[in-house]
């Protein structure tokens, strides 16, 4: 038997109501605060994730999955979604229709990580990227939509970490003063942090490894190396948190997996997950556009995990019937008349079924309440002699008899 590749899953039949109903409100809510969708490649040419997420980090360095093509191109499916909607927004001149630009995209993301409980090669993000404006409101209004997204899904319980990271002019410092630490505690840090303390030293304050944590624990905070711009520009997302009385913890030590981000970096987290707790993640990136290639132009933007945060809603959300109409034939002789009533039924747009198997009277109505049907048309010989069948309400028992040609009109859907 050939199983499905290590890291990925299927999403069965019996499970895709929840992910409708996931997008469903993904979209609704975007609608609502003026986002519109864009729709990229499920791969790009491979330098562009290099150049935006950074040769330094996990996923550039061992977690894409890139490929020649035919042509001999190197192509990489999405890691992430950011890097290819700049690409877009530059390539098609988006600014060009005013600023701000308020983009959302979902679909699968690629990773080869080490597959564990939420974490997977093949996961699925909704996100969101705003472009066009310094202002620390452009932060505000990607938080914002993310916090009512959670509270509507019925994940209240997310905790919003917030941090500055700060800009090319502090960070620098911050960088140094980081690098010649970490060179003091070399022996006391994992092999990966030795090697990061050197290539990307902000990574490793993001080491899970306990011997790390206790050196990350003296480590100086990067807040207190941010110049006056970045330090005013948090002060000032917070004052409209507060406005909002969205709530947040300080968290000095968040850094993100990319290189991009400039200022603001913010996580959702959802402690019952376990190890893979953050259900979302965004910042701002004020330098990438101009890095890719367009004009400067400053961007907050935002990435959900899809599977994370179904994980969360665990068994909140009430199935919906998925049936609306089941046709029971009592008998040979009708079930001639139960296919017509079945494309009647479906030409008025009512979710409908009979039985194609042949099946007894007492299996037909146990399928119906196996799927959940709202109403059972009821076709008897004797009945249908004079055109007339029985409509039963399956939720109060309630039945009623019609003729043929006016049940449709006892439905109340
Ligand atoms: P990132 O793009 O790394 O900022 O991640 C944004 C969100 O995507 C995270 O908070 C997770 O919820 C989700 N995510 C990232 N990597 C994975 C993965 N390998 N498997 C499942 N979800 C993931």
């Amino acid at each position: 038997m050939i199983s499905r590749p290590k890291g990925t899953n299927d999403i069965l039949p019996d499970e895709i109501w929840r992910w409708h109903k996931l997008e469903a409100m993904i979209r609704k809510e975007c609608a609502c605060f003026g986002f519109k969708e864009i729709r990229t490649p499920i791969f790009e040419e491979t330098h562009l994730f290099q150049r935006s997420i950074g040769e330094a980090t996990d996923i550039v360095e061992k977690e894409m999955y890139t490929f020649l093509d035919k042509g001999g191109r190197s192509m990489t499916l999405r890691p992430e979604g950011t890097a290819a909607v700049v690409r877009a927004f530059v390539e098609n001149n988006l600014k060009g229709a005013g600023l701000p630009a308020k983009l959302y995209y979902l679909g699968p993301m690629f990773r080869y990580e080490r597959p564990q409980a939420g974490r997977y090669r093949q996961f699925h993000q909704f996100g969101i990227e705003c472009f066009g404006s310094l202002e620390p409101a452009l932060d505000a209004e990607v938080i914002m939509l993310a916090h009512e997204l959670y509270q509507k899904i019925g994940v209240k319980d997310v905790v919003l970490k917030i941090n500055s990271i700060g800009c090319p002019d502090c960070r620098p410092k911050y960088l140094e003063k980081l690098r010649s630490e970490l060179a003091k505690y070399k022996d006391r840090l994992c092999e990966n942090c030795q090697r990061r303390s050197i290539t990307n030293p902000l990574r490793v304050l993001d080491c899970k490894e306990e011997k790390c944590q206790e050196v990350i624990a003296d480590l100086p905070h990067l807040q207190d190396y941010l110049c006056d711009e970045c330090s005013l520009h948090f002060t000032n997302l917070k004052k409209i948190l507060d406005i909002w009385e969205l709530p947040y913890v300080e968290e000095p030590r968040l850094v993100r997996g990319f290189d991009y981000y400039t200022k603001t970096v913010f996580e959702f987290c959802f402690d019952d997950l376990g190890a893979q707790n953050a259900i979302g993640a965004g910042g701002r990136y004020d330098k990438l556009v101009e890095e890719i290639g367009g004009e400067s132009t400053p961007a907050v933007g935002f990435a959900m995990g899809m599977e994370r945060t179904l994980l969360a809603v665990g068994d909140k959300w009430q199935k919906e019937p998925e049936i609306d109409l089941y046709i029971v034939s009592i008998g040979q002789e009708t079930k001639e008349e139960a296919l017509r009533q079945l494309l009647l039924a479906r030409r008025h747009g009512i979710r409908t079924e009979m039985d194609i198997l042949n099946r007894s009277v007492k299996a037909q109505f146990k399928q119906a309440d196996r799927l959940d049907t709202k109403y059972c048309l009821i076709l008897g010989p004797d009945e249908l002699k004079d055109n007339r069948v029985k409509l039963r309400n399956m939720q109060s028992g309630e039945e009623s008899e019609y003729q043929i040609s006016e049940w449709l009109g006892g439905l109340k859907l």
